[in-house]
């Protein structure tokens, strides 16, 4: 995934034209004016930020994946504004694998539970999970991370039977190889294709 945040739209235009077919986006309100402008490309439009729950409304219009649900409270949102236009929501669970606290996402014990009760919401499809570990020069270091999200989500499917979690989005421009070698299936790359952000 080409993440485009602060990228102007003719810019996406150039990556799209080298063959990106997805865009992760961070801001409700940028991706909202970036997705007119791109009306026309067939893109998958995925978000990548922190989601407060008085924006799942235009969430549920804009974005066909949402990898940073953490909450049950968000979950619940995206449930029913999916409900009143008729979508089916795919999702991935945020999970803060290294316990930091200025991290975002659900802590990786309580995971499970939320985990148990998304599967039972009638408009999110649940595809499996995301993290962001903590940032390290050697992305080496990175790897113990991505492989405890992979064991987190072996554990849950042999768990909860009824839950299928395909996806794992893990590695930035950072750390993507690590993450590809743990089993990442989405990684999510900005600066190494749009180069540094302003
Ligand atoms: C900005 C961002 C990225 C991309 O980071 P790069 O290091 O520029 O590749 C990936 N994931 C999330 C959640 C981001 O916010």
């Amino acid at each position: 995934m080409a993440v485009s945040k602060t990228v102007a739209a003719d810019i996406v235009k150039e990556a799209i034209a080298a063959g990106v077919t997805i865009v992760g986006e961070n801001y409700v309100q940028e991706a909202r004016e970036k997705f007119k402008a791109l009306v026309q490309y067939p893109l998958s439009w995925h978000f990548i930020g922190h989601l407060q729950s008085n924006k799942a409304k235009y969430a549920v219009r804009l974005f066909d994946l949402i990898h940073t649900v953490d909450s049950l409270k968000l979950a619940l949102e995206l449930d029913k504004q999916a409900a009143k236009v008729d979508k089916v929501q795919q999702i991935l669970v945020q999970v803060n694998i290294s316990g930091e606290d200025t991290k975002s996402g659900i802590p990786a014990d309580e995971a499970p539970r939320l985990i148990s009760e998304i599967s039972r919401m009638e408009n999110i499809a649940l595809k499996g999970l995301m993290t962001m570990p903590p940032y390290f020069y050697q992305p080496e270091k990175v790897r113990p991370f991505f492989a405890a999200l992979r064991k987190l989500r072996d554990q849950i499917e042999q768990t909860q039977p009824n839950v299928s979690l395909s996806e794992l989005s893990m590695g930035m421009t950072g750390d993507f190889e690590a993450a590809i070698r743990e089993g990442a299936t989405l990684v999510r790359i900005g600066t190494a294709i749009f180069g540094e952000r302003q």
